[in-house]
Formats: structure tokens, sequence, C-alpha cells
């Protein structure tokens, strides 16, 4: 792979900059992109570029769907370009200069670690974050200021994965690669709609499927029908919160099929017995019921996995996103070990993960229960491993983990934190129970604002709008969800005053004293350190550093000092060690319990929520990008016919789902591609936009007691009609869904 145009300062303003590679900033997919300059910038103006994909990213070859093609057209738009600085919510901003927002800042961090201790301090940051913001973030929080609370929105998208992976095999760490792809027979897609979500990543799927027909078997598991399922051989629509009783039924099946491998049963996991017993109790018949399919589809499946030779499973929120996410996951890891199809290409239980750079985060300890180097706060040696290395007296990281950010929520309404700060993500629109959100952020003294862009949802609670830089006008890394970590250069000029998130926590952290830890003069620099702290651990990628990386193109960890370029592990576990005390995985055994917030005769139908192929997130970007508008200008409401008709909505029409929390509108599209008793929003769409449809307003907080993550993909509602007739014309997304 040639080298990477990188720099760690962007061209001068005015300049004709040079082509670049990156990875994608949106999804977990993350595909290569590159980047050239289209025009030379105008003077004074930015530079515009185009995008297509990176051929020689070994991640995606030369494939990018639409949100990455577009990205070009999102880096310019509505910049917050200087501090701005509020005492009351109730007054307008005015801008301040870098001083005068480090002084408020560090006032606030005194003030607060005298009245409160460190527990009074908290950050929500984000997968958008490049592994150095991270990195910098956290040693900010759990080492200088000593507290915990750094929790990130990875919280909302693969924390059960994280919790499932390190309780089924002794670490974090997804075991497998996109070659897998190509290798498997069976691949079961269970609580993801990859077509929508991770779309480069289907695509591959896909064109692997119209050339192998019948050799390659596709089995969705999904109450709505997608474009995922469309490519299916079998779509599974089971009634929401009821997957960890379909994988048990799917084990009840194998066990009486006699389909298990007893030898790697034996030889390379524990808990077998409990499991067994457990998977007794859960017959055809009653996983039929209770999932609300036929026998005959849970009896094809059983036959499919028994009978193939590489099996893979990919999942993302719709599994996550679960009051038993953690055990959710821990079913579909049972089923791979029980038939012995992991380790192996082609196998494997596969976690999708959502952010462009969530995985960068758990190798960077990005949750409030880790530590850099996929170390728990909990474990006393990894803290004391951290502390040494970050140069600070034991016992300065507090034994304790951190609060998750819903747990941060409900610290605010008590009055317990004195700054909330929020780096490069939107709480007001993502987080559940918006309302609540909302009035806890109005009871904290002080909440900060790291963002790219101006006036987003969560601007509207904050004091303090700090003018971060973003992909492109910082250099760091990111790490998709085949462990591959791709360099992305600074290529642009950052505007205004904008600085990168990790150059702002190193100057607070010098600014409060801790001038030799924060003394990093680069990214590089930052990366250096961070790598190190890698070295002996499962993410060991102490072999990489910026130069390589763009000497080398990207490259899979496992990547130990002295490891080749390109000799990374593609998958994990390939000795059948897994890294629990005994070497054994572990076989979990856990009745299902269903939704948190069932159904009843008050909100007789499931919300569910998820996301549009072109938009992202709470499209604080992808709103400004005209082809992605056009093809989803407004959100629609899916309902089956059968409730449309029972609560009066008329397909075109607008109504309104309310459950114990709120209530939105939305255009009605009637359709049977949703299951009875289950209806569909999308979430991306916040309060600040002209068809504002608050989706996360609806759910509620309860989440998997292990993952913290909560269970935003199924809240109890009802249906009201707001207008009798069609009001909105059919639209692009409209017509795909029908
Ligand atoms: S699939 Fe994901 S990473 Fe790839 S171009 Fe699309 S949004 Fe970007």
């Amino acid at each position: 792979m040639p080298p990477v145009a990188n720099s760690e300062s962007a061209s001068a303003p005015g300049a004709r900059p040079g082509p670049a590679r990156a990875q994608c900033p949106y999804c977990g997919v993350g595909c290569g992109l590159e980047l050239k300059p289209s025009d030379p910038a105008p003077e004074p103006g930015p530079a515009s570029w185009s995008v297509r994909g990176d051929r020689q990213h070994p991640s995606s070859l030369g494939q990018v769907c639409i949100k990455g093609a577009t990205v070009a057209e999102t880096l310019n738009h509505n910049r917050l370009v200087q501090p701005q600085w509020r005492e009351r919510l109730d007054q307008p901003f005015r801008p301040i200069d870098w001083e005068q927002a480090f002084a408020i800042l560090i006032n606030q961090i005194q003030h607060t670690l005298a009245s409160s201790g460190p527990s009074g301090l908290a950050m929500y940051g984000s997968g958008q974050f490049l592994t150095e913001d991270y990195y910098v973030a956290n040693k900010l929080f759990k080492g200088a200021l000593g507290s915990n609370n750094f929790d990130a929105n990875s919280r909302l998208c693969m924390s059960s994965a994280v919790s499932g992976y390190a309780r089924s095999l002794g670490s974090d760490g997804p075991p497998c690669c996109y070659d897998d792809l190509d290798l498997a027979d069976l691949v079961v897609l269970i609580g993801t709609n990859t077509a929508d979500c991770h779309p480069v990543l289907f695509q591959r799927l896909l064109k692997r499927k119209r050339k192998t027909k019948e050799a390659l078997q596709i089995v969705v598991v999904d109450p709505r029908a997608t474009a995922t399922s469309d490519a299916a051989d079998l779509h599974l629509a089971i009634r929401p919160g009821t997957d960890l009783a379909l994988l048990h039924g799917i084990g009840h099946l194998l066990l009486r099929q006699g389909a298990i491998d007893r030898a790697f049963v034996d030889q390379h996991t524990q808990g077998f017995a409990a499991l067994d017993t457990l998977w007794q109790a859960w017959t055809p018949e009653r996983v039929s019921i209770l999932c609300g399919i036929a026998i005959a589809q849970l009896e094809q499946l059983a036959q499919l996995w028994a009978g193939s030779q590489a099996v893979l499973s990919l999942w993302s929120m719709g599994v996550n996103q679960s009051r038993e996410g953690t055990a959710t996951v821990g079913g579909i890891i049972n089923l791979h070990l029980v038939s012995g199809q992991i380790a192996r290409p082609g196998t494997g239980p596969f976690s999708l993960t959502g952010q462009p750079n969530a995985m960068g985060g758990r190798e960077a300890g990005g949750l409030a229960q880790l530590l850099p180097g996929y170390r728990a706060i909990a474990n006393p040696a990894h803290r004391a491993e951290v502390e040494r290395h970050w140069g600070l007296a034991p016992g300065a990281i507090a034994a304790e983990p951190g609060l998750a950010v819903w747990q941060q929520v409900e610290a605010m309404e008590r009055g317990e934190i004195g700054l909330w700060w929020v780096a490069a993500t939107n709480p007001l629109v993502s987080l559940p129970w918006l309302d609540r959100v909302r009035a806890a952020a109005q009871n904290c003294p002080l909440v900060v604002l790291s963002e790219a862009y101006a006036g987003t949802e969560t601007a509207a609670v904050a004091h303090l709008l700090l003018p971060a830089a973003q992909w492109s006008e910082k250099a760091g890394v990111m790490t998709n969800s085949e462990r591959r970590i791709t360099l992305c250069p600074a290529f642009r000029q950052a505007p205004g005053e904008a600085r990168a998130d990790w150059e702002i926590f190193a100057e607070l952290g010098r600014r409060l004293g801790f001038v030799s830890q924060f003394g990093f003069d680069s990214a590089a620099a930052v990366f250096q350190e961070f790598s190190a702290l890698t070295a002996g651990r499962i993410c060991d990628l102490s072999g990489m550093s910026h130069g390589l990386l763009a000497d080398h193109g990207p490259q899979q960890w496992p990547f130990p000092q002295g490891c080749a370029p390109g000799a990374g592990q593609a998958r994990l576990y390939g000795d059948r060690h897994f890294p629990t005390p005994s070497g054994r995985a572990q076989l979990v055994a856990e009745q299902p319990l269903g939704l948190a917030e069932p159904p009843c005769d008050q909100f007789p139908l499931v919300l569910t929520v998820g996301r549009y192929l072109g938009h992202w997130h709470t499209m604080t970007r992808t709103a400004h990008v005209e082809r992605i508008r056009q093809r989803h200008p407004v959100p629609l409401l899916e309902v089956n016919p059968a409730d449309a008709a029972h609560h009066g909505l008329v397909d075109g029409a607008l109504g309104q789902v309310r459950s114990r929390r709120g209530a939105v509108s939305a255009q009605v599209l009637v359709t049977d591609r949703i299951r009875p008793g289950t209806v569909f929003l999308p979430m991306h769409w916040g309060a600040s936009q002209e068809q504002a449809c608050e989706a996360n307003r609806l759910m509620h907080e309860l989440g998997c007691p292990i993952s913290k993550q909560p269970e935003l993909k199924a809240a109890a509602v009802t249906l009201e009609p707001l207008t009798p007739e069609p009001v909105i014309q059919e639209t692009p997304t409209l017509k795909a869904l029908v």
C-alpha cells in the first residue's frame, strides 16, 4: 500500500492539499476512503473534496455507501468555531476565548473536587473520538482527576457485546474477520439490519450469495422485514424481546439431533451440564408460542446450523440494546461453542460495531468500567499497571468502576454531578427518556459540550461550548469491527479556533498540574504511549505506530512488537485457548426474562427503533446532504395493517405514538413488513429537525444489569390518528419499504 499523505497539522489556509486516505467516520464497517481536493482552495474559503472508496483498504476494497461517499459535503456546514459561554440556560451564548474557557473548566473542577470529590466529575464521550482522544480523556479523568466517570455513547451501542465476550470467552474482542463472510456456508444475522446499518459488509455478503446461491444460506432474525431479510433464505420475524428464548430453542434441537461437538465441549468449555439442563426445557412448542414463529421455522434453522460446515453469526443493536443483552450475546456464543463453530475460518460470533471507532474506545478503556488495553478497573493488578504507565502514585485510580451514562443522568438528578462534559455526541437525541435527561442536565451547575457542529440538541442544555476539530482536521487512528486499525491523517485545516479533543484534554491536564503526564506534542506521541500500554494484552498493538500505519496501511491486531506489516492476526483463539483462568470458554445458562416494559391494555404495542441507510445517528452531519435528505425526507411510523385498522390510522396520514413518557408524531406507513403488535420509528430526527420526531423520548431507561446498556429497542406504546387523510407525498424511503 502506498504511503498515506499524512501530517499532524493540516495544510495552510489557501494551500492546495494533497490526496489522503482515511477510514470512513461513520459506521463500524470502517471502509477506506480516498479523498482528493476537487478544486484549488478558494481564498480564503475551504477546499472542496471528492471522495471515493479506497481500493487498497483491505476491509472494503474500494466499496463505499451513500454516507461515506457524501461525507465531504458535511465538513464545512454549521461549524462551531469559537468557545461560547453562558452562565444560565435562559441566556444567549456569548463568544469567549480559550483562556476564559479553561479558566471556567478549572474553576468548576476545583470547586467540585472540594465540595463533592472526584465522583462529582463526569464525561460522556463518543465512538466518534479517534483513539488518541479516547486515551487522553481516560488519562485525564481516571488518572489525573481520580474519577472513573468516563463513559461513551458506545454504552448505547455495543457494551452488551463487550460484557458478553468477556464473560463467555474471557476477554472482549470479536474473534472473526470480514473474510469469514466469504467462507461461511451459514450466516445468521440476528438483531441487525445490516443492509441499512453496515451496507458495505452486506453488499459483500449479497455478492457472494448471488454467486454461490444454495452454497450460502442466510438467515435473518428480526421482527421487521428489511432490506436485509429480503436477501434471506429464512426470515424469523420473532416477537421483540424473545431472542434468547429462540437461541435456547435452537440449542434444544441441537441436543435432540445429537449435533453437539462433544470433543470441543469437553476440551475447551466449561458449564455444559447447566446449559444442557436449561435447554431441555426450551422445547420447540414453547419457543414457537413465545417467539411467535412456526415450529417448522425453528427446526429449519436448527437443521441448517447442525448441517453447516462453517456458521457465522452477525449481530448489532437488536441484540445489544436489551435488558438481557449480555445474556443474549452469551446465548449466541453458547451455540457456537457447543457446535465447535468458532476459531476456524468462516465461523464465530461476530458483533458488528455501530460507531466508526467504538472498537478503538474499547482498546483505550473508553467505558466507565474499563482501563486501556482491555483492562478492568475492578482488577487491582490492572489499576497498578496503568498507574505505573501513567506516572501516577499507587491508588490514584479509584477502585470502583465509574458511572455509566444513565447512572450519570441519575446522579445529576440527585445533584451529585458538578461538571457533566459531553464530547462528540448528542445525548439529547440518542439517550432514552429524553425529557428526563433534559431535566437532569438542567440540574447540573456546569454542562460542557465539545462539538464540531453548532446548534445540536445537546447545546440547548450546555453552558460552555468548546469547538472541536473533527475527523479530517486532526490525525489519529480508528479501529473497525474486524480489529483493523487505520491511520486517519489531518488533511484539512480546522475552522476558526477548533482544536482536537485530545489537545483540549491534554492542555487541561497540564493546567491542572500534570505537566509531565500530558506533555504530548503530537497525536503520534499519544498513540506511542497508548500502544505501549497494550503490550502483552489480547489487544496487543504495541508493534504499531503512526509511521508504520502511514507506510504500510491498515493493520489488524494482535500486532505485538516486531510484528511484520500485514502479519497481524485475522482471527482470535485459533489455538482453542481462551483467556479465562481455566483456559476454557464459559457456557452460560440463563432463563430469558423478556421485555422490561411488556405491552399491556393501555399500551398494547411494542415500539422498536432503528436506522435508515442514508442517515447517521442524530443527523448532525447527514441532514446537510441533499442526496440523503431527498432519500429520507421524513421519519416514517411503520404499522401493520391490522394495528392501523384497530387504531384508526391511515397510510400517509399523521399518527401519534404515545408511551408512558411522552408522545411523538410521524407520517404513517401501513405495511405488512412489520409484524402485528410491533411498530417502528427511525431514531434520527431530534427536536432541532424540521420534522422533529424524538423516538427515544418514548423509550424507558431500564437496561442490562451487567452491561448497563439501555433497552432502546423496545417500549410499550399506543397509537392515535392525528389526521384523517394522507398529508405527505410519497418518498423514496417509503417506496423502498412498501
Ligand atoms: S459502510 Fe459504513 S464505513 Fe463503509 S462507507 Fe458506509 S458508512 Fe462508511
